[in-house]
């Protein structure tokens, strides 16, 4: 008598039945996420070699696209503030080991580019040094005024076959400066081929003025914070970290302070970069 109508027992396998296989559906679009969201460390490396975020043309020719552009630190006092870019530097803060690099070595010829800015200053001898010990070569970004108090150095840089690129007189935001104070920094600057503007700022104005110089502008894509002296192992990890790959850029500084922690790190960055694979090169056409 207790027995339920047939047509109840179909009801209820019908809707365990389509409760069930969606489940299923569920867990299918799941896993194809997640396959998708989670590269494999191969796949990854696939990714960063095509990158369209990789300036590594830049060093080639015209940057593909520009690194991220800085804020604007609030406070300065001249030459000592930088940019942060914290996201290159929190990654390498995150994880020590990449995978191989095999494949953007050769897509990229294998090349990193390490960029010392706002020299010369005592310090660069102490650099070309490790450079030359280890077969390297780098881009400084000096500025005019600097190279006035250090005559020789202009000329010692480049016997070392590392080269020059001009960052200004005496390193104004030229984005706050009229076409004309800005022509004016950019002429009193070291005679070269790349500008880098300071802070990293620039504008649609500050980039006419460069171009109308015959200069080619250049960013960076990996930020040390060495000007903020975060300690010799934070430089090392920023300038080896995960973010770094084939035709990085390298922003490291020689001048506008104390850099002693930038030399004490430089063998070691060097040495990192060499055991991955990389060459340590000056930029080319700077
Ligand atoms: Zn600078």
């Amino acid at each position: 008598m207790s027995r339920p109508p047939t047509p109840f027992i179909g009801l209820l396998l019908a809707v365990l039945l389509l409760v069930f296989g969606n489940a299923v559906n569920r867990e299918d679009s799941v896993s194809i996420v997640v396959a998708g969201t989670a590269p494999t460390a191969g796949a990854s490396a696939q990714q960063a070699a095509a990158s369209p975020r990789q300036p590594a043309a830049s060093a080639s020719g015209k940057p593909r696209s520009r690194p991220r552009q800085p804020t604007k630190p609030q406070t300065r006092q001249r030459s000592q503030f930088r940019p942060s870019d914290k996201p290159a530097a929190d990654r390498s803060g995150k994880s020590q080991s990449r995978p191989s690099t095999n494949q953007q070595a050769s897509k990229h010829g294998g090349t990193v580019y390490l960029t010392f800015d706002d020299g010369p200053s005592p310090y660069t001898p102490a650099i070309l040094k490790i450079l030359r010990s280890t077969g390297s070569t780098a881009t400084f970004f000096e500025l005019g005024s600097r190279q006035a108090q250090y005559p020789s150095t202009a000329a010692h840089i480049r016997a070392e076959g590392s080269n020059i690129g001009n960052h200004t007189y005496n390193h104004p935001d030229l984005t706050a400066l009229t076409a004309g104070q800005i022509r004016w920094q950019v002429t009193h600057g070291p005679r070269g081929r790349c500008m880098r503007p300071p802070y990293g700022a620039t504008n649609p104005r500050v980039r006419h003025v460069i171009a109308e110089q015959g200069l080619r502008e250049v960013l960076w894509s990996i930020d040390t914070l060495d000007w903020s002296r975060p300690g010799t192992t934070k430089i090392i990890k920023a300038a080896t970290g995960p973010a770094v790959r084939a035709g990085s850029i390298v922003l490291l500084h020689d001048g506008g302070g104390d850099r002693s922690q930038t030399v004490a790190a430089l063998p070691k960055i060097v040495r990192t970069l060499r055991q991955r694979g990389y060459m340590i090169r000056r930029l080319p056409g700077c």
